[in-house]
């Protein structure tokens, strides 16, 4: 048995790095990027550059109705994000780098001193002229009474939700605390992602380079199998829950 497998490898290890994608959250109702019913199976990626945001009030209109649509801001967190809270309290995490943007692992309670959100965090938005920052509900409340292409109130300026888009730079911050991590840790566990996003996964690459073995529970391949010591496909939420469990 593969998990029986991941469980033995990890039995001694205290400062586990989790890193987290998209699908992590599809058992919380939000669609992945990449899986068989992912979002790219219905949109263009292309769509959604920062420079096509900025000068396309036609782009603006469409990201903020799909936004809307998305649940993002109505999920709640699942087993598998509860799984990583229990392997903090049973004081086995070193931290948890997520590539999403839902605040689904502070909202199921791990502390964000243990969480980095790498492409941000839907639920804040931000002007792009002025930085004032405000909470996303209130701007899809605007949407949702007909302003279409909402802009700042301070300023008039182009406002966006506050993670990284296509084209735009990662949080350097949250890039130099999520490697500091990846160079302590003692063994890594990959969740629902495809871990073909960069920079982002370099993040469990520089983990696997500085000795950790490296877990990977994915429903279907990854970039970075053939590095694995364990693969598991099946669904985050049981899997890491039965390791959780093994494990506190
Ligand atoms: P991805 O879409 O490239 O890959 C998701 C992977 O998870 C796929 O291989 C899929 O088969 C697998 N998967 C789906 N549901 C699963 C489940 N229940 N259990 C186990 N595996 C499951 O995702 P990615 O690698 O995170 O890259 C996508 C990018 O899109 C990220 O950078 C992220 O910022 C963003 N994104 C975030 C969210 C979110 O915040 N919830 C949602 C969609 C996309
Ligand atoms: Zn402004």
């Amino acid at each position: 048995m593969t998990i029986e497998r991941a469980v033995e490898l990890l039995a001694d290890k205290t400062d586990i790095l989790v890193f987290t994608g998209a699908g992590i959250s599809t058992e919380s109702g939000i669609p992945d990027f990449r899986g068989p019913n992912g979002v790219w199976t219905k949109v263009d990626p292309a769509d959604f550059t920062i420079q096509r945001y900025l000068a396309s009030k036609e782009t603006r209109r469409r990201s903020w109705s799909m936004r809307a649509h998305s649940g993002v801001l109505d999920a709640q967190p699942n087993e598998g994000h509860a799984a990583v809270v229990a392997l903090w309290r049973a004081g086995r995490l070193l931290g948890c780098v997520t590539q999403n943007i839902d605040g689904l692992h502070v909202a199921a309670g791990l502390p964000e001193s243990m969480v980095v959100e790498l492409h941000g965090n839907a639920r804040e938005t931000r002007c792009v002229d002025c930085g004032d920052v405000t909470e996303t509900p209130e701007v899809m409340a605007r949407v949702e009474s007909g302003d279409a292409d909402p802009h700042c109130r301070r300023c008039g300026g182009i406002i966006k939700v506050d993670v990284v888009f296509f084209g735009e730079a990662m949080p350097t911050d949250e890039m130099r605390r999520a490697a500091a991590m990846a160079h302590v840790a003692d063994a890594v566990i990959a969740v629902g992602s495809t871990l073909s996003v960069y920079p982002a996964a370099d993040i469990p690459l520089l983990a696997v380079e500085n000795g950790a073995p490296l877990v990977i529970v994915n429903q279907g391949t990854t970039e970075l199998d053939g590095l694995a010591a364990v693969t598991i496909d099946g669904s985050a939420g049981e899997v890491l829950g039965e390791i959780a469990a093994a494990l506190v």
